[in-house]
């Protein structure tokens, strides 16, 4: 018996499916900048000298320099003198960092956001991931509007070849059934609305460890708990992997951030982040 579904393409029903095995993929699309224009505005408007602005105009476009404006607007330390009661100020943006983390001032890290694409992760971790909710925005792959066309999966490296060819098996009959259900509807006759309510009740056979694809975005305050609980070993392997890679990152790209964490590698090759110096305020 031949078939057409899955986008038009012609197959045997009989052949069973074709799950593809992928691996997460962890991006940093975008992050913070500073508006260089507003900013030297703002300096003028709360009235820093000449000489005050000059340091400010050759720091980075980088959401550190927001941070750090952010941090000095409280005790309107921009410079000396500009509070009377503030008589010296650290010059140094490495050492004003050193001093917010000392201090625990995490109000401040909610000023910058990074945003992630993680791609073919399943809905194990995504489901794990949106429970963290306080700075974090989410955009995920709608499976009501998305039919796909197959299946892709992680295999966990905790399984043994013998293991994951049985998931692969017992996957491969799930998506040859959701194959058999595309092709028994006349998708081309269908306005959108029925597409979408008939995509949706489809997925519901899908396994939970289906590969689906999110943008991610988190303030620094955000990111350094949840790297913290789930690079930790009791978390789940997948968001360990994915949080291993995004706290790699953060390490490199945002080293007056995250300087203070320490990796220790697991068995399994992922690192535990953890951090010395912690949020109070
Ligand atoms: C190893 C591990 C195992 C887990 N096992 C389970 C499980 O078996 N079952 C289960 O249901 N969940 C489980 N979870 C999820 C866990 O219970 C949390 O829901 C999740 O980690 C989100 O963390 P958070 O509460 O710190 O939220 P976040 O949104 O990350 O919030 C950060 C912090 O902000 C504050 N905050 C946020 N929202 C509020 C609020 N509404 N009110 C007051 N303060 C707030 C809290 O101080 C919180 O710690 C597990 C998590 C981990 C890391």
């Amino acid at each position: 018996m031949r078939t057409r579904g899955m986008g038009g393409r012609l197959r045997r029903a009989e052949d069973g499916g074709d799950m593809k095995r992928v691996r997460p993929i962890v991006i940093k699309i975008g992050e913070t900048r500073v508006n260089r224009e507003g900013m030297m505005q703002m300096l003028q408007a709360l009235g820093v000298s000449e000489p005050g602005q000059a340091r400010f105009k050759s720091m980075a476009d980088t959401g550190e320099t927001v941070m750090e404006l952010a941090g000095r607007m409280c005790y309107q330390s921009f410079e000396i003198g500009l509070n009377p009661n503030v008589t010296k100020i650290r010059e140094d943006s490495k050492e004003y960092f050193a001093n917010l983390a000392k201090k625990g001032d995490g109000s401040v890290m909610e000023h910058g956001v990074l945003s992630w694409a993680f791609l073919y992760c399943s809905r194990v971790m995504t489901h794990e991931l949106v429970r963290h909710r306080a700075g974090v925005a989410i955009s995920q792959e709608s499976l009501r509007y998305v039919r796909l066309r197959d299946v892709k999966l992680w295999l966990p490296d905790e399984l043994t070849e013998d293991q994951k060819a049985q998931m692969e098996h017992a996957v491969e009959q799930t998506e040859e059934a959701y194959r058999r259900l595309d092709a028994s509807i006349p998708w081309d006759t269908l306005p959108m609305d029925a597409k979408k309510r008939l995509t949706s009740a489809m997925r519901r056979i899908l396994p939970d460890g289906l590969a689906t694809h999110v943008v991610w975005s988190a303030n620094h305050r955000a990111l350094r708990w949840i790297i913290e609980m789930r690079t930790d070993p009791a978390a789940e392997v997948e968001i360990r992997h994915v949080f291993d890679q995004v706290a790699q990152i953060c390490v490199r790209d945002h080293p007056m951030i995250y300087g203070d964490f320490v990796r220790t590698e697991l068995p399994d090759g992922t690192g535990c982040w953890k951090p010395t110096l912690r949020s109070k305020v």
